[in-house]
């Protein structure tokens, strides 16, 4: 697929009216030439959602998320940048012209084709070995055993990998493909001796394959007790990332969306099974806990994820992180307790499993409940240590919460199992740092009140005033280019850093052509265009937030010099601020 032409995408953007994009989505209101409404993006009741008629742009000054409508449209859809573009291109009758891409990312991207292609024929290798093989006789009867029927097996490409050393090295070779490139898709590696050999051998394979059926990377589970790990994964390669990949996505995607659920197991086996039985949204995240990045990237197809994972063995802080990313997404993420000692596997291979299986998903509890549950379950309340350590253990994990319904119930529970006072664990509650970062974390057990944390009541008066000053440099751009130059890395915080270096790069129209690879920059580039259009901006109000930007930078200057035990230093940057705040009491007055 040869790349869009700039000029087509011009004409898309032109094109699209953002306001009837987004509209498909939450109610906007007009306000001026904005428009307002309630995020689509995070669960809130008062509106801090902002759409940009003319520029094209939205931004949530609620979760801080932003962009074009391009953007917009690939977030709320789960599309890659091309796809959405196409989308619109569609719906506003705009026709794509492609161009040639450079040469050299198309020379990269036959690669990655190539290499495709290789991972797909050596599935489709494997497969074959599987049924057609006297070698995986044992997979054969191993998986029937599991009450895994052929349909299953092959709907999901599982293999078998040779004993050999080296039948994928030689028919990966004798196809065209070099070791290099065998090696760089992690289907042979060097041993200690130099030579190289198949990663997988005597081993039943499980392709993980994309959301688009693509084959990326391989499970491998040994079929003798005498080989070394039971499950062995293709390594990290250039577009294999372990954390990222949700296997069984292929085939699970259409029930996802259907159900608006996703169910979470661990295991390859696992998700064959569930599927078998017709709980066909089962996928797996291959581990104890789920990722951030398994979560987003299921944000946007679902409302809720089941978890039907060793959530006991599962890190806490790996599953709150978790947790977190699924409450800024307006997802909820809730726990089905497997009884101990039985996975989802040996439980639909049981008489009457599916409905025992699908009785659990029903009575899931939320994520932190389940916990707290945890923590109390496990605690001796005899010993007043104990109860003491339960506390501390339990306190960032509501904190995280912020003020909610589910967190006073969960409070209530606390102290009634510790006997405790509820209001001496909330003392404590409140006074603990949330263990996830906490924030936003929306999705609980009483959705309509859950708490909002705003984004501009997190940022340092610091942060508000470089976002002013910089936003005016945008509105009054022929006074704004003399402030972009005169503005320094020590002037600012790291976000307004590289806010700065974007306006310096991009003068005439910021907004006009946001990163596509930076979503952190792109909303915040939205952001500040949306203020510029709104708050007022004078020279004089820039001078003045310049000055105190100034005035902060050189009182650091001074804590410095301090430090560094300079004191003739110290004098004249003192002087220096003297004169400094001299000025700003002056632009104050003329300024009124
Ligand atoms: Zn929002």
């Amino acid at each position: 697929m040869a790349l869009i032409s700039n000029e087509s995408l011009e004409r898309v953007k032109q094109a699209a009216d953002i306001v009837e994009v987004i509209s498909a989505h939450t109610d906007l209101r007009r306000q001026g030439t904005r428009w307002v409404g309630l995020c689509p993006f995070h669960e809130e009741r008062t509106p801090s959602f902002s759409v940009e008629a003319q520029e094209k742009l939205y931004h949530c000054f609620g979760c801080g998320v932003g962009g074009d409508t391009i953007k917009f449209v690939e977030e709320k859809e789960g599309l890659g940048f091309a796809e959405a573009v196409e989308l619109l291109a569609d719906r506003y009758g705009v026709e794509l012209e492609r161009e040639r891409e450079d040469p050299q990312a198309e020379a990269k991207r036959q690669q990655r084709r190539r290499l495709g292609d290789l991972l797909d024929r050596t599935a489709g290798f494997y497969a074959t070995y599987l049924w057609d093989s006297e070698e995986a006789a044992k997979a054969r009867a191993y998986l029937a055993e599991r009450g895994l029927g052929e349909e299953t097996l092959r709907a999901f490409g599982v293999g078998f990998a040779p004993s050999a050393w080296d039948t994928v090295l030689m028919r990966g070779q004798r196809a065209g493909f070099n070791v290099a490139e065998l090696r760089g898709v992690g289907l042979a590696q060097r041993g200690k001796g130099g030579g190289e050999y198949d990663r997988f051998r005597s081993r039943i394979m499980f392709p993980i394959r994309d959301r688009r059926g693509r084959t990326l990377g391989f499970g491998g589970r040994a079929m003798r007790s005498d080989q070394g790990a039971k499950y062995v994964n293709t390594a990290e390669t250039e577009f294999f990332h372990k954390s990222k990949m949700l296997y069984g996505i292929d085939l699970a995607k259409a029930a996802i969306a259907k159900a608006g659920r996703a169910v979470v197991v661990e295991g390859y086996t696992d998700v064959l099974a569930l599927h078998q039985a017709g709980i066909e949204e089962a996928i797996g995240v291959m581990g104890t806990a789920i990722t951030e990045e398994q979560v987003a990237s299921l944000s946007g197809m679902v409302d809720e994820v089941v978890l039907a994972l060793d959530a006991d063995a599962a890190g806490q802080e790996a599953m709150l992180r978790a947790q977190r990313v699924a409450g800024d997404r307006k997802m909820r993420l809730r726990v089905a307790a497997m009884p101990a000692g039985e996975d989802p596997a040996e439980m639909m291979a049981a008489e009457g499993g599916a409905e025992r299986f699908r009785a659990l998903l029903e009575e899931a509890v939320e994520l932190t409940a389940f916990q707290v549950g945890l923590v109390l379950e496990r605690t001796d309340v005899a010993s007043p240590a104990e109860r003491d350590r339960a506390l501390t253990e339990v306190a960032p994990i509501l904190a995280g919460l912020g003020e909610s319904a589910s967190r006073d119930d969960l409070v209530r529970r606390v102290a009634e199992r510790l006997d405790l006072e509820p209001a001496m664990v909330m003392g404590k509650v409140v006074s603990a740092q949330p263990l996830s970062g906490g924030v936003g974390q929306a999705a609980q057990t009483d959705r309509s009140r859950a708490p909002v944390v705003r984004q501009s009541a997190e940022l340092t008066s610091r942060e508000r005033r470089e976002r002013a000053l910089l936003a005016m440099c945008i509105a009054l751009p022929a006074e704004g280019k003399d402030y972009l130059a005169r503005l320094g890395e020590a002037h600012l915080s790291a976000s307004g850093a590289r806010i700065l270096a974007w306006l310096r790069e991009h003068p005439e129209d910021p907004a006009s052509n946001l990163p596509r690879d930076d979503a952190e920059l792109a909303g915040l580039i939205a952001e500040l265009v949306i203020l510029a259009h709104d708050e007022p901006a004078s020279a004089d109000a820039m001078e003045l937030n310049f000055l105190l930007l100034e005035q902060r930078r050189l009182e650091a200057e001074i804590a410095k010099a301090g430090e560094a035990d300079d004191p003739e230093h110290r004098a004249a940057l003192s002087r220096e601020r003297a004169a400094l705040v001299e000025r700003i009491a002056h632009t104050e007055r003329v300024g009124g």
